[in-house]
């Protein structure tokens, strides 16, 4: 049985030392297997994953292999352990640990950083100068799980005390794999300085960080909120999150469209969460002058951007990288609190043992999928016995 030495344990919770998880091989060849239950170190604790939702980078890391960087290098055939957004239950407590307590049900997110460097030290630990620096003489005890350590799409991981957040009884699991999302609408908006009430915002591109980015946007009091994007049942999706004006870029000008709305003006602030190659000079066009201007997604190539535009209006540029600054304890209150329904966005839910056809209908979009989540067969049994 699993005992560690100086790592907490429960009678009530006992763990597996071996589990089940998925390793990634070559580009887009995930394996099935059995792997060593993880061991929490300091301000550590080791979690049961009850789900996990799939996100747009783990098709990049899956695929293409950056952003994620294990031991210096791209992340194929090390034994590696993809998933960055998941929800589940502590299981054991490392070294000191009394923050959590075994049982607790928790959600996380992703980078723990190094928690010494300077950007670390200023909440920004979603860009520590040490990324990645997690092994040999190098280890400056860096985590992102998903990208620099062992993630989710397995049954149990360690997580830093500090990428933890509880989640309420009354939210599901599902629903506590969409905090992460969140939060990275949340830290967009936070960067952008934070005082949106009653300020205009646009939000380009209906995915799920857009779609969410709507939900955050008004709960923080932003008023308009205005969505864009191609496809009419997602903008539907946004309405319900909050979006007060919806616009279809296929049938209208989206600058003219914004402009039109906002008395010819134009918006405070534009969330890019579409990775178009124009989106930014977009976005640019629709923001007024000294303007700020967030960018939450990227194009997969170089893009023309106008800078002349952007110096002769005073316009401010933000990039983002995950959800730093807290702010996803910031979005697990506006979820607690009901402000938005980030249920809206999950539509399939699979098993783990299905995760490729859960990556398919991810990346292909089948049925129109927005967040797909994929459920551990011990969630999966303790739901059914609860519903018995
Ligand atoms: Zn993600
Ligand atoms: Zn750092």
């Amino acid at each position: 049985m699993y005992a560690p030495q100086g790592v907490k344990t429960s009678k009530d919770f006992p763990v597996p030392d071996m589990q089940k998880a998925w390793v990634l091989g070559e580009p887009g060849q995930l394996i099935f297997k059995e792997k060593p239950v993880p061991v929490p170190g300091k301000a550590e604790v080791l979690v049961r994953i009850d789900a996990v939702a799939i996100c747009a980078t783990d098709l990049e890391v899956i695929y293409h292999g950056p952003p994620a960087l294990i031991e210096g290098g791209l992340p194929f055939n090390k034994n590696w352990t993809p998933g960055h957004e998941y929800m589940g239950t502590v299981a054991a407590l490392g070294p000191g640990v009394d923050e959590y307590k075994i049982g607790d049900r928790i959600t996380v997110e992703i980078h723990a950083g190094c928690g010494q460097c300077k950007r670390c030290r200023e909440g920004m630990y979603t860009s520590c100068h040490n990324y990645g620096m997690n092994y040999g003489d190098m280890n400056k005890g860096h985590r992102a799980n998903g990208f620099t350590t062992d993630g989710g799409f397995c049954e149990y991981a360690v997580n830093n005390i500090n990428t933890m957040v509880h989640v309420s009884d009354e939210m599901s699991d599902e629903e506590a794999t969409l905090v992460v999302t969140a939060g990275t609408a949340m830290y967009g908006l936070t960067e952008l300085g934070g005082l949106i009430a009653g300020e205009s915002v646009v939000v380009t591109g209906p995915g799920p960080i857009g779609l969410l980015g709507v939900g955050v946007a008004k709960a923080m009091g932003a008023s308009p909120v205005i969505l864009t994007g191609t496809r009419d049942n997602r903008l539907e999706i946004g309405r319900k999150l909050g979006a007060d004006h919806v616009i279809n870029i296929r049938k209208e000008d989206p600058v003219d469209a914004v402009r039109k709305i906002l008395g010819g003006k134009g918006a405070d602030y534009v969330l890019e969460c579409s990775a178009a190659p124009n989106g930014l000079n977009e976005a640019a066009r629709m923001v007024n002058r000294g303007g700020k201007v967030c960018l939450a997604a990227f194009p997969h190539g170089e893009v023309p951007v106008d800078v002349a535009h952007l110096v002769r209006n005073n316009i401010y540029l933000f990039g983002i990288r995950g959800e730093g600054k807290s702010a996803t304890h910031r979005a697990q209150a506006f979820m607690e609190q009901k402000r938005f329904d980030a249920r809206l966005i999950h539509t399939h839910t699979f098993e783990l043992k299905d995760l490729p056809e859960a990556i398919r209908y991810a990346k292909e979009r089948v049925d129109d999928a927005i967040k797909v989540v994929v459920r551990m067969p011990s969630a999966v049994a303790q739901k059914k016995m609860a519903a018995e």
